[in-house]
């Protein structure tokens, strides 16, 4: 690894034919403004349009440009996970490649850093061109996040930011599979502050993050950072319990004192109806946790890599 990097941008990119050449020209301009050393590292989450070859045609003329492909669609955090494995810089900053995270923001990032900081998030005042249903859930569940977890993770905000060499080190030994990165910066610790931006349109293409990714990205981030879903069980059982006995001081009451002694069936069906729904959901939420247990114990490599481009040394071939 070349170590004079001082800079490293991780740029996770997948299916963004249509914004990868202009991110490129406004982080350019950006981070030649700092007149220091940078690299430029996308990685490719196995992209089925010309993401890849136009990065491509960038690093034969440009070798701060650097290019890692996935063998496949692994998934945004494993992206950057990648990203982090592979950065020389002594600071490393990830951002998303619809400019939906102003480039230009970096260089307060940077600022903060020489500070004295070890991350600096940046944290989305506002949100612009985004569906009132994605504000909406993105909202509610940092907010539940956070009343969950006893790590400190800050509210609405994503993955921009920077990270100082030591955190992505301590980044590099987390083995999860399923990982929700940005909680996981906030558990390693060291000095972190926060900078506000808003958060801008998508310059051009639709979201990657459908609703599938979404609840995949929201349940990781929950099952890896609380126990307290599965205590859920415990809490409604002892609360079903409760009330079930009132109800048969009730019926026995009823049964001796007064002549209604069969009441109907709807009480039963209701109840029946309501009791399997509730053994449902917690079986579903047992279901989560042991899904994920399976996944770590199989122990799989995080990602694939097809092939590496711009990287110094042992260069990998590559076919498109
Ligand atoms: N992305 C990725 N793999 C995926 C989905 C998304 O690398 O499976 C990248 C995408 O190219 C973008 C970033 O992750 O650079 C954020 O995705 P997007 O902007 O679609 O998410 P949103 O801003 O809508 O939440
Ligand atoms: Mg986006």
């Amino acid at each position: 690894m070349d170590s004079d990097v001082r800079y490293s941008i991780i740029i996770p990119v997948y299916n963004e034919e249509e914004v990868v050449a202009v991110t490129y020209e406004r982080l350019k301009e950006v981070m030649d403004s700092t007149n220091e050393c940078y690299e430029l590292l996308f990685i490719n989450d196995g992209s089925k349009d010309r993401t890849a070859q136009i990065i491509l045609e960038l690093c034969m003329k440009d070798d701060t440009v650097k290019l890692i492909n996935f063998s496949r669609n692994f998934g945004h955090q494993i992206a950057i996970s990648a990203g982090m494995d592979h950065a020389a810089g002594q600071a490393i900053v990830v951002i998303d490649a619809d400019l939906q995270d102003p480039p230009e923001l970096i260089l307060d990032m940077i600022e903060k850093w020489k500070e004295g900081y070890d991350v600096v998030y940046a944290t989305r005042k506002k949100r612009k061109g985004e569906t009132w249903f994605k504000k909406w859930t993105a909202a509610v569940f940092y907010r539940v996040l956070r009343s969950m977890t006893e790590v400190d993770i800050p509210v609405d905000t994503g993955d921009f930011r920077l990270i100082d060499r030591k955190v992505c080190d301590a980044m590099k030994k987390v083995k999860e599979k399923n990982r929700f990165v940005r909680g996981l910066v906030s558990w390693v610790g060291f000095r972190q502050t926060a900078i506000e931006y808003i958060r801008e349109e998508r310059f051009a293409g639709k979201t990657k993050y459908p609703l599938r990714k979404m609840i995949k990205l929201s349940l990781d981030a929950i099952t890896t950072f609380s126990h307290k879903p599965l205590k859920l069980a415990t809490y409604l059982g002892f609360l079903l319990s409760s009330v079930s006995f009132l109800y048969l001081i009730f019926a026995v009451f009823e049964r001796l004192f007064t002549p209604n002694t069969v009441s109907g069936w709807t009480s039963i069906v209701a109840t029946s109806l309501f009791f399997n729904g509730t053994i449902l959901i917690i079986l579903g939420i047992i279901g989560e946790y042991i899904g994920r247990i399976y996944d770590e114990t199989k122990n799989r490599p995080l990602y694939i890599i097809d092939s590496k481009v711009g990287f110094k040394g042992n260069e990998e071939k590559h076919d498109f």
